[in-house]
């Protein structure tokens, strides 16, 4: 108990901590790998990466759209796909719940998105995983959709590229999820015997059943730095050799040192290598003007 309480003037007023801290997020931003403080908008117009270390932060898959597509050409395909339950699946909550609270959170019905675009006027058939809705992991409904944005790429001659963000296949359609690997490997095969070309995008985190199926099967596959990029986690693996693994073991620089990836790219400069690769695929010229990367704004 304090002996002295200074009566707080009535013209402050005090935020609770809570709401101190809330305001405190919406104005700053504080780098996990370096510390920096930088200013909320300009980290987030600098598509959320810090401008000090270099550590790119997780972006939705809308940001991702902007980030690459060419303005106002996306057409989204097969939006309205939705997970069943067959396996009536319960942990800590029922499946059902568990989609509709990752619904009600993203805005949209599964952890993908796919679509027609064009990126430096090339037409391409695209899927961008959403790690925010579960994970971005790979239940029926988003194995679905990649195997559709492949036979897109087939019937229409696009280039297929995949945008991987997602921690693996999805527990609770357990078999029916391991299913998908199969179906977008066996398209990959079908998109190399036709010369349908096909890229593959790493992010952070790209790891067990998509990396054991279609996002280690692209034609090229690129990487963000510092990307999480593997099949089982670093731990399990310490545990089961027996050994200690170096600090950078399962980064994207790591695994292209090892022959696995192509490029790592910065996320400002995807949208210019992709133009770039893009249009040497296709025969293209380059385009006359080298655009600028264009802020998240
Ligand atoms: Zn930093």
């Amino acid at each position: 108990m304090s002996w002295f309480r200074r009566p707080t003037p009535e013209y402050i007023t005090i935020s609770p901590p809570q709401q101190r801290e809330r305001i405190g997020k919406h104005v700053w931003h504080k780098c996990e790998a370096c510390g920096t403080v930088l200013r909320r908008k300009e980290w987030e117009n600098n598509w959320k990466v810090c401008p000090v270390c270099g550590e790119h932060d997780r972006i939705t898959a809308d940001e991702r759209l902007r980030l690459i597509v060419d303005t106002d050409t996306f057409e989204e395909t097969n939006a309205n796909l939705v997970s069943n339950d067959p396996l009536k699946f319960v942990d800590t909550k029922t499946y059902p719940d568990r989609i509709a609270a990752a619904r009600q959170k993203t805005g949209r019905n599964d952890a993908v998105i796919t679509g027609r675009a064009t990126i430096g006027e090339v037409p391409v058939s695209l899927a961008i995983m959403d790690f925010a809705f579960m994970g971005g992991s790979m239940g029926s409904v988003v194995g679905e959709k990649i195997a559709r944005t492949m036979e897109l790429a087939l019937a229409e001659d696009r280039v297929c590229i995949t945008l991987a963000a997602t921690g693996g296949a999805r527990m609770q359609e357990a078999t029916l999820s391991l299913m998908q690997l199969t179906k977008t490997a066996q398209l990959c095969r079908k998109m190399q015997e036709t010369d349908t070309p096909f890229i593959s995008i790493l992010t952070d985190p790209s790891t067990a059943g998509i990396m054991a199926s279609f996002a280690s099967l692209g034609d090229l596959i690129l990487a963000e730095p510092g990307a999480y990029v593997g099949f089982a986690g670093k731990r399990v693996i310490e545990a089961t050799i027996r050994q200690t693994l170096p600090a950078n073991f399962q980064t994207s620089e790591f695994v292209q040192e090892h022959g696995f990836i192509d490029l790592v790219v910065k996320r400002s400069e995807m949208r210019g290598a992709l133009i770039t690769l893009l249009r040497q695929i296709r025969h293209m010229d380059p385009l006359p003007i080298e655009e600028e990367p264009a802020t998240a704004e």
